[in-house]
């Protein structure tokens, strides 16, 4: 351990680590850069976002049988949302880097130069990628900016630095190759190799507790609050900390909330509603957590518009969010995949050694109407490409746009369940559900998922002006909720 006082403001400035090439003056958020034998004033970055995540700097865990310890953290930003890289080191000094996106954690750590990796511009979703004799698949690829820094960091970062990634995985391995340093005389990215893992797993101590949490949350608190919309004047109801973006149910507009004010983005009279079961503001009791219905989106088949569903974004401020979608063959409960599959074709998947045939041939599903709070920006129109496989009551569905790939699986919920989650008499499916083939590729959540799986723990911002909406997080345990057991329809 080694301690200065910030050339800057005289704080203390702690470096744990002799790893640590700079650490950020939790004061004034200067970063101190570490030489042999002189401090030095690099400059501030910004004050990272408060979120929902439990991680904080200090907290340890044991990744592949080796101790660490989280020493500082950046925050990255891209077009639609927002997640924390934290820096852990290991007691044998080495460091790697613990991702916090969306409620999912990946560990990887430093392997170098990839000698082997194509051109960034060679690398797009569900291109493959080889490793230590394994075939890894691009899942993503963004272009992000650093917007804020907590704690130590292994080398110098700060506002405005660009980072340029593409993430692979394979079963539940998981690399990054980093291009953000790729110039004309060092033409490989930086390979960083690790697993998607759950906290539990990892053995974490000194995690934030739900008390910590909710007290930093409640900076600018979860509770509801009402916004006039700039457009028509009608009231937007949102919840602190938890929307960016806002859909006026009255007029159409979408409403930008991520700054100092609210901004009308655009607006859509053109949008078309259908008769939704749920609404804005609806709450459901389910396993003993309260959830509150904050967005609906309704989606339809690119070709077939009388194929259309219902999805509803539901979030609680300590899991954040889920997905419930009604489609006209009944509803269903979604969780994001912190892995790939084992395989992948046409004509069926197989993951956890279950083999799930195709439902329905790909297809593509667009968002006809939106309303509501969301944490990403959703405009009428938006398109994504689906595909989907079956098995029992489980459905996994793979959904692919120019960033991202992402499966998740959904599960059958009954109408009797829906009704009891939101006390609600006589709940029913859109259109009484007939011969698996006919009915249209209704079993779909898709679109909304992706954004979700990118924006990550979206963070409560330590401001106290409730105008300024941040980001927030779906925390990790959020994804991993326990899937309906009481349903009748079991078994
Ligand atoms: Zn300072
Ligand atoms: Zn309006």
């Amino acid at each position: 351990m080694f301690r200065t006082a910030c050339p800057s403001c005289g704080a203390e400035v702690l470096f744990r680590s002799t790893i640590s090439a700079l650490a950020v003056c939790e004061y004034c958020q200067s970063r101190v850069l570490r030489n042999a034998d002189e401090v030095k004033d690099l400059g501030k970055i910004g004050q990272v976002l408060e979120d929902y995540s439990p991680l904080q700097i200090g907290a340890s865990g044991v990744f592949a049988g080796r101790a660490f310890t989280v020493l500082g953290r950046i925050q990255l930003r891209y077009a639609a949302g927002l997640w924390n890289e934290w820096f852990i080191g290991f007691a044998d000094g080495k460091f790697g880097w613990l991702a916090d996106a969306s409620g999912q954690y990946m560990v990887t750590l430093p392997l170098g130069l990839a000698s082997n990796a194509p051109a960034w511009t060679a690398l797009q979703p569900e291109g493959r990628y080889e490793h230590g004799g394994r075939a890894f698949v691009v899942t993503d690829k963004r272009v992000a900016n650093c917007v804020g820094g907590q704690g130590e960091l292994p080398f110098v970062v700060g506002n405005g630095y660009q980072a340029q990634v593409v993430d692979c995985r394979s079963g539940e391995r998981f690399l990054t190759l980093d291009y953000s340093d790729v110039s004309a005389t060092q033409t490989q990215p930086q390979l960083y190799v690790g697993e998607a893992v759950q906290l539990a797993a990892l053995q974490m101590q000194l995690l934030r507790s739900d008390e910590d949490i909710q007290r930093s949350a409640g900076r600018i608190k979860g509770a509801a609050h009402v916004l006039d919309c700039p457009n028509c004047g009608s009231p937007l109801p949102y919840r602190a900390g938890v929307a960016t973006q806002l859909v006026c149910a009255a007029c159409g507009s979408e409403v930008d909330c991520s700054g100092d004010r609210a901004l009308v983005l655009t607006k859509h009279t053109e949008a078309e509603r259908y008769h939704a079961t749920l609404d804005c503001g609806d709450g459901a009791m389910i396993e003993g957590v309260k959830w509150t219905v904050i967005g609906l989106i309704e989606m339809a088949e690119t070709d077939d518009a009388d194929s259309h569903w219902t999805e509803y974004l539901l979030y609680n401020w300590q899991q954040g969010f889920r997905w419930l979608v009604e489609a006209q063959d009944g509803w269903s409960w979604v969780t994001v995949l912190n892995r790939l599959p084992e395989s992948w074709s046409a004509q069926h998947v197989v993951l956890d050694g279950q083999r799930y045939p195709q439902r329905f041939p790909a297809y593509g599903a667009k968002v006809l109407y939106a309303a509501g709070a969301f944490n990403w920006r959703v405009s009428v129109g938006d398109r994504v490409h689906l595909q989907e496989y079956r098995q029992g009551e489980f459905t996994l569905s793979k959904e692919v746009n120019a960033e991202e790939v992402v499966w998740s699986q959904a599960k059958v919920v009954s109408n009797q369940q829906i009704a009891q989650w939101f006390g609600k008499q006589d709940i029913k499916s859109l259109r009484p559900a007939g011969d698996d083939g006919e009915v249209s590729r209704s079993l779909a959540w898709r679109y909304t998922l992706i954004l979700l799986a990118i924006n990550l723990p979206l963070a409560l911002f330590a401001d106290e002006l409730i105008e300024q909406l941040f980001w927030t997080g779906i925390a990790a345990y959020a994804l991993h909720w326990p899937l309906n057991q009481g349903n009748g329809d079991d078994e």
